[in-house]
């Protein structure tokens, strides 16, 4: 074998997995394979002005790289079950949130020390929520902020450098079962470990869905949530933000009683496009420093859609919605919440003329063109329940971003350890559908570096 473990992915999940293993057990050989760059290099080519929309590259460095999907992320660390994932269902409630407040612990000691906490639980905000059936999730979270998350991951990686194998650029192929363990395929050889961490996020999940297949580890896949981005002026949501920094609200419509709830809450962010598969969908973030800050804050609102038998392609479905608003728009749609409710298309002298600057360049459209109907009339039930907390919040100059989608990877079966249907095969993070945050994801590498670090003790 050329290591003890191999690790798939130096995002979150794999990245907490290195740190658990190689800190508390120097002497085992550990890997880590990266089809993205290192943190240093990674750079997205859009620069507003030469580059102004994505232009697929071959390695998405907003994705993937040293750091994950989560590197330029906000760094919103929500330590909580209610949201984030269902880590809990494997390792249990009380271990989920101790797993995930050990990872807080790593970030202060790296460069997060001085960040805020904020907590939900107990607040005026939750209470006046309930009066108009809105309903606040409670969570503590730690907001690093894109820039303080970057410091983070450079100081753990200069933790981890000269105790693990990083090989970046390297996109495993395959994984194949060989006697003792495994043995995974890359362009440039082969490599083997007595036992493997896959922890390929949504970027790998059509990978994982193949791995799955070729090594018949049973998978299920239902759900996927469809929505907009919301900007508006900070001041709109600045008494909730100001308190709470992020919120998780949550409505059941009144019309079809589906769920609605806020998502990814960046108080004077910038709402940027994402790409998945090629796909440009649409999210958001925000830093800490007050000069990169802009007017505006921004969050999703999604609706869940679970589908049952025999419709198993979740995912494609969200995808055929996204592709359909990149069809029209060659990338993100934006509309004004007034010109969406008149049903007309917003142009840009609509945008232009409007009181909010738009922070993403996007192509005005019309959103009705492109959310199905259900799912539409869910986001305006909701932005006028908002209005209620809010004010201002259903104004016309409101901006939608479409769309913007959630997709949930397919849930791989894996047991209390995260260890599939084979012995010594972990899959965590994001890829294996049971996490779909920073912290659960960051967890769960944790959890299944302590089983790891167990069973070598014995
Ligand atoms: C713009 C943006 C903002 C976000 N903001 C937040 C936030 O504020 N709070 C929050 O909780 N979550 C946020 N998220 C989600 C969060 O980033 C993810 O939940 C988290 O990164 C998941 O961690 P992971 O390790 O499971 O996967 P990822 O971070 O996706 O990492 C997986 C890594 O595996 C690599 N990989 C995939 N396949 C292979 C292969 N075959 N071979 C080798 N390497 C491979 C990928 O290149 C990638 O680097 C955000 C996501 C985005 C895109």
């Amino acid at each position: 074998m050329n290591y003890d473990i191999i690790i798939v992915g130096a995002g979150p999940g794999g990245i907490f997995s290195a740190y658990e293993l190689s800190t508390k057990c120097p002497e085992l050989k550990v890997a880590v394979f990266e089809s993205g760059k290192p943190l240093h290099k990674r750079r997205c080519p859009i620069d507003g002005e030469k580059v102004k929309s994505c232009i697929g590259c071959k390695s998405c460095s907003i994705m993937s790289g040293f750091g994950g999907a989560g590197a330029f992320s906000d760094g919103k660390y929500n330590i909580t079950n209610d949201f984030g994932g269902t880590l809990y269902k494997h390792v249990g409630k009380k271990r989920a949130i101790e797993l995930m407040e050990y990872v807080d612990e790593i970030n202060m000691r790296y460069g997060g020390e001085g960040t805020k906490l904020y907590s939900t639980a107990g607040t005026a905000f939750g209470t006046e929520c309930i009066k108009h059936d809105l309903h606040l999730l409670n969570a503590s979270v730690r907001h690093l902020g894109t820039d303080i998350s970057y410091t983070v991951l450079e100081n753990i990686y200069a933790e981890l450098k000269g105790k693990v194998d990083f090989y970046f650029n390297t996109p495993v192929e395959s994984i194949a079962i060989v006697e003792g363990g495994y043995e995974i395929k890359c362009k440039n050889g082969t490599y083997t470990a007595a036992k493997c961490i896959v922890s390929a996020g949504r970027i790998g999940s059509k990978w994982m869905e193949k791995v799955c297949r070729e090594l018949e580890i049973p998978t299920t896949s239902t759900r996927v949530d469809i929505g907009v981005r919301v900007e508006l002026p900070a001041e709109v949501f600045s008494h909730i933000t100001d308190e709470l920094y992020e919120s998780k609200i949550v409505y059941r419509t009144k019309q079809y009683g589906d769920k609605v709830r806020t998502f990814c809450m960046n108080p004077k962010g910038a709402v940027v496009n994402e790409n998945t598969n090629g796909i440009i969908t649409v999210n958001g973030h925000s830093y800490e420093d007050p000069a990169r800050q802009t007017g505006n804050t921004n969050f999703a609102l999604l609706v869940a859609k679970h589908f049952s038998e025999p419709f198993r392609d979740s995912n494609g479905y969200g995808e055929s919605i996204a592709r359909l608003s990149n069809m029209l728009g060659g990338g993100v749609i934006v509309q004004r919440f007034g010109d969406l409710i008149r049903g007309q298309r917003s142009t840009s002298s609509r945008i232009e003329e409007a009181f909010i600057t738009p922070t993403l360049k996007a192509t005005p459209g019309d959103l009705s063109l492109v959310l199905p109907k259900r799912i539409l009339d869910g986001i305006i039930e909701m932005i006028y329940a908002l209005d209620k907390v809010a004010p201002g919040t259903a104004n016309d100059d409101t901006l939608l971003y479409g769309v913007e989608v959630k997709f949930y990877n397919m849930e791989v079966t894996v047991d209390e350890n995260l260890e599939s249907c084979h012995k010594g095969l972990y899959v965590i993070g994001d890829g294996s559908g049971i996490t779909h945050s920073l912290s659960h994801a960051s967890a769960s590498g944790v959890h299944v570096a302590r089983n790891i670090l167990e069973s070598v003790k014995n």
